[in-house]
């Protein structure tokens, strides 16, 4: 069975971000439950990364399986123009109570980078709609925002699109201000970045239609964490200047930063907000882009030309809908905020360890995610050395990916308090 399975793998699948000519060998996955993943093999691995940072509440939890399989016999999926449906409207409803209060209304599509290009195009259009053209986007360095053609545009210093490069649209970056462990000049990296906000909005601003950030914690692009002073210091600036303000959301999203949303650590709030990965606790595709009143307005008029017209086949798919409503009334009813406190508190203990144990650099971490830099280590994605770290985690039973030098956990919340001491035991073991 399992020599079949990678036999028509190697057939047919074209993985993502994979080079398939280098002896492929993806491990075949049986089942899944709470924070284990099993292989065809029954070998078990610590799922420290949440399959992707898209499942939080654990595999196989029953309460939102319940959900999908109750609205899966009412239906399973109608278009969503001219159409509505409760699980859409219920969704929406309890997104606007949990966001920051100034965002109302939802645009529903099915993963990140739809989502952003949903907050990119609208923002555009806003401008538009009022009678003014402005071109531009900014962003920081090393942002990853996914990887259709606008989220890549606002993206591409993060070094993965090279081959697409003149086809993307020009944007502007400003650095982004790293703090970790012991460092103690961040002040002077921080009034840099300020200073070149400075700059760029007394030369662009009136290009400028909006700024992408990924509020207090990049994740793609290495995990790195800045402060929340600086953070609202530069939001405010933004918001002074006029130009609209995205914040991605779609992997600090529910919980992952400490607080249900890293929005709701900062005192300035977004214009548009994008939502995906966890927004289902992992369970199915779905993603929501969240606007103020204030744009959602722009686009009403007499006539269809004002009018948003994107959308997507399965634009607020019921199951989805279902899912994500059953994966929020977890944090109530499990009061899931406590356990993040909980998980954080490991990470800051467990750390200290790994700094007294590990020749380790840049340790660092927020909420659910720790993470921290090895030394010497060949820093290119997908690289040889990188790869043969990633095996050696498999073999000692975690799901481990490291981004370039970058070791990182970020596990769902359902992990027990004694695996995730044994697997940073382990981590400490693997890499001493
Ligand atoms: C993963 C990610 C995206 C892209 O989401 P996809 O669902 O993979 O398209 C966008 N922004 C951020 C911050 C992400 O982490």
């Amino acid at each position: 069975m399992k020599k079949q399975i990678k036999k028509k793998d190697s057939l047919y699948i074209w993985h993502p971000f994979t080079q398939s000519r280098k002896s492929y060998d993806p491990l075949v996955i049986n089942s899944a439950r709470n924070e284990r993943i099993f292989d065809i093999d029954g070998n078990e691995y610590v799922d420290l990364i949440s399959s992707w940072w898209v499942n939080i509440h654990g595999h196989c939890k029953k309460e939102i399986i319940n959900e999908i399989n109750s609205q899966l016999k009412r239906f399973e999926q109608v278009m969503f123009t001219d159409f509505t449906h409760k699980p859409a409207v219920d969704l929406a409803e309890k997104l606007v109570s949990i966001l920051p209060e100034n965002l109302k209304k939802v645009f529903y599509s099915d993963n990140g980078s739809t989502a952003v290009e949903i907050a990119m195009k609208v923002a555009i259009q806003y401008w538009y709609n009022k009678g003014r053209k402005k071109k531009k986007f900014l962003s920081m360095k090393g942002n990853y925002h996914g990887d259709t053609f606008g989220a890549m545009s606002v993206g591409f210093t993060s070094g993965f699109y090279d081959p697409f490069k003149d086809f993307l649209f020009d944007s502007k970056f400003i650095s982004f201000p790293s703090i970790w462990e012991g460092k103690n000049d961040i002040e002077k990296d921080e009034d840099y970045t300020l200073s070149q906000i400075d700059r760029v909005l007394s030369e662009n601003k009136d290009e400028i239609a909006a700024v992408i950030l990924e509020p207090l914690i990049q994740g793609a692009g290495g995990m790195n964490i800045c402060r929340k002073e600086f953070f609202d210091k530069m939001v405010g600036k933004f918001k002074k200047s006029g130009i609209l303000v995205i914040f991605d959301e779609v992997m600090t999203g529910f919980g992952r930063t400490g607080k249900m949303f890293a929005s709701d650590h900062l005192v300035e709030k977004p214009d548009i907000i994008c939502l995906a990965k966890s927004i289902t606790g992992g369970y199915l595709p779905l993603a929501a882009t969240v606007f103020s009143e204030k744009i959602h307005s722009e686009f009403l008029g007499e006539n269809i030309g004002k009018a948003f017209l994107h959308g997507h086949s399965y634009s607020a798919n019921p199951l989805a809908c279902a899912a994500a409503l059953a994966s929020i009334e977890i944090f109530n009813k499990e009061k899931t905020l406590k356990k993040i406190k909980k998980i954080s508190l490991i990470h800051q203990q467990c750390l200290k360890d790994v700094s007294k144990k590990l020749n380790v650099s840049k340790i660092r971490h927020l909420g659910t995610i720790a993470a921290f830099d090895l030394m010497n280590f060949d820093k290119g994605y997908g690289s040889d050395e990188g790869n043969s770290l990633k095996k050696k985690f498999l073999k000692e039973g975690l799901l481990i990916r490291p981004l370039g030098q970058t070791i990182y956990l970020m596990p769902p919340y359902c992990i027990s308090e004694d695996c995730l001491y044994e697997s940073y035991e382990k981590i400490i073991k693997i890499l001493s």
